[in-house]
């Protein structure tokens, strides 16, 4: 291979991360490219909703939110508590600003900040999203990007492994052919597509349904531990407690968060709530097949804002009654227990009792008839284990020293939420590490080419 035919730096993987990282790479005057396994790019990131942490942008600051990285790292932390990747929590949270101004200001990301409910594992309102709340909107900026500055990016091009001398890696194999690089990035996102692997680290949530991309089948892992690479936080994962059957379109959370409960097909809630729409999937997935939301018109009224939310009731997928037992009759639940369950429920909104599971945040409730009920499954929508990367994304060994040429990021990175289990997940962890980790190693890639690190 002559120097001329060597990039500089190869991307594999067309999601947040790998788009992110190819911009941020171009725009520091390397050269670079893209290859993507399906044959559209997007990833999970299409299937997202778009939404990244802030913490001390210069929209919170317009809508008169105070915050800072410490505020976001012990609001993180809090929820992730210490696992193996914590010096990245914190590199996040003071970069997190910088991307969205980044994202919507250079790049001009149509995206914004939302307040209009809470964030999941967030004190104040930080995430900033595309007004559609679809990460589809977010992936064709960034594609408008790629394409603005002529990126080469391969779609239908699967890499099948690396190519590495003397330990460092030189180049991919692609198609059954070499491409040479300099420097080299998995943005290949995590293995919750790939049963095996998930069955393997993650088996509480093995037999729940996969509702992210196809292409998240965990080569980063494999081809990671081939060069020696340390993995990290293998067992944490993102799940959702309430997937809306058969409609397949996620419920929004804040039919909950406003005050709705989740039960059991016998009319009884069976834990906290307030866990969290990821927190709270395994305990969906630990009581029976389908689980079943109750909430009422008032709570529906601000999750219709929502698209998805207003497209699955628009296909029919919320029944309403004006009593708990004619609710539970419209689903085939118990109706005695549901009755009961939201008697007691509505007690403790009011503080006349503690509530049954501990849950402290009611928000609109007591529930005012009409009731609506939906009936949900819980949903794997990616792992959060991968590859143990430093501060400038490349990925280290277990001896702390990195493998030459070698970066990741996303879902092919360990990320920030937790070491194991559904509970560390908080809201916009998965695009933050994926955005935030692509450009930084674009940026070091083009670094260190250019001699300058
Ligand atoms: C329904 C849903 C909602 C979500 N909402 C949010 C949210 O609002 N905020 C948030 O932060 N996170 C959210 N997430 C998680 C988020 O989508 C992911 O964490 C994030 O998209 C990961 O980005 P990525 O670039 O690492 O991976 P991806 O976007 O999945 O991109 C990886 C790409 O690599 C390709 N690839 C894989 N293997 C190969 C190979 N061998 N060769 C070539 N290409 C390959 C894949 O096909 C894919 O296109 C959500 C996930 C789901 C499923």
């Amino acid at each position: 291979m002559s120097a001329q035919d060597t990039l500089d730096l190869l991307v594999i993987g067309a999601g947040a991360c790998g788009l992110a990282a190819a911009v941020a790479a171009h725009d520091a005057g390397i050269q670079v490219a893209i290859v993507e396994k399906m044959d559209r790019p997007g990833g999970n990131s299409s299937l997202s909703t778009g939404s990244v942490p802030g913490a001390g942008s210069r929209y919170q600051r317009d809508a008169g939110i105070e915050d800072s990285p410490d505020r976001m790292v012990t609001d993180l932390m809090g929820v992730s508590r210490h696992h193996d990747a914590d010096p990245l929590t914190r590199l996040m949270a003071e970069q997190s600003a910088s991307l969205v101004e980044w994202l919507i200001d250079d790049l001009g990301a149509r995206m914004g900040l939302i307040t209009e409910y809470k964030h999941v594992g967030h004190s104040v309102p930080r995430l900033h999203a595309p007004r559609s709340r679809r990460g589809q909107d977010l992936v064709d900026d960034l594609l408008r990007c790629v394409n603005d500055r002529g990126i080469p990016l391969a779609v239908g091009n699967p890499t099948e492994g690396l190519v590495v001398e003397g330990g460092a890696v030189v180049g991919a194999r692609v198609g059954g052919e070499v491409i040479a690089c300099r420097k080299l990035l998995l943005a290949t996102n995590g293995f919750a597509g790939n049963r095996e692997m998930v069955a393997r680290w993650c088996p509480e949530i093995a037999a729940a349904d996969y509702f992210g991309a196809l292409g998240s089948t965990g080569e980063a892992v494999a081809w990671g531990e081939q060069v020696g690479a340390a993995l990290g936080n293998m067992g944490a994962y993102h799940g959702y407690a309430a997937v809306a059957y058969p409609q397949g379109s996620l419920l929004s959370w804040t039919t909950i968060e406003k005050g709705g409960i989740l039960v059991s097909v016998d009319g009884t809630r069976f834990g906290n709530e307030d866990a969290g729409y990821s927190g709270f999937a395994p305990d969906v997935m630990a009581q029976g097949e389908f689980a079943y939301a109750v909430y009422d018109r008032r709570i529906h009224a601000i999750a219709e804002h929502e698209e998805e939310y207003a497209e699955m009731a628009a296909m029919g997928g919320v029944r309403w009654a004006d009593t708990p037992q004619a609710l539970a009759h419209a689903m085939e639940l118990d109706p005695q227990g549901l009755a009961a369950t939201v008697a007691a429920y509505n007690a403790a909104a009011r503080g006349e009792a503690p509530d049954a599971f501990g849950r402290t945040h009611f928000n609109l409730a007591p529930l005012q008839p009409p009731l609506g009920v939906v009936r949900v499954k819980p949903g794997l929508f990616h792992t959060q284990g991968g590859l143990l990367v430093d501060a400038d994304a490349r990925v280290m060994r277990p001896d702390g020293t990195a493998v030459p040429n070698l970066f990741a990021g996303g879902g092919a990175a360990a990320g920030i939420s937790g070491q194991s289990g559904a509970g560390g997940y908080a809201s916009g962890n998965g695009l933050l590490t994926a955005l935030g980790l692509g450009r930084i190693a674009g940026l070091r890639a083009a670094a260190e080419i250019q001699g300058r690190a």
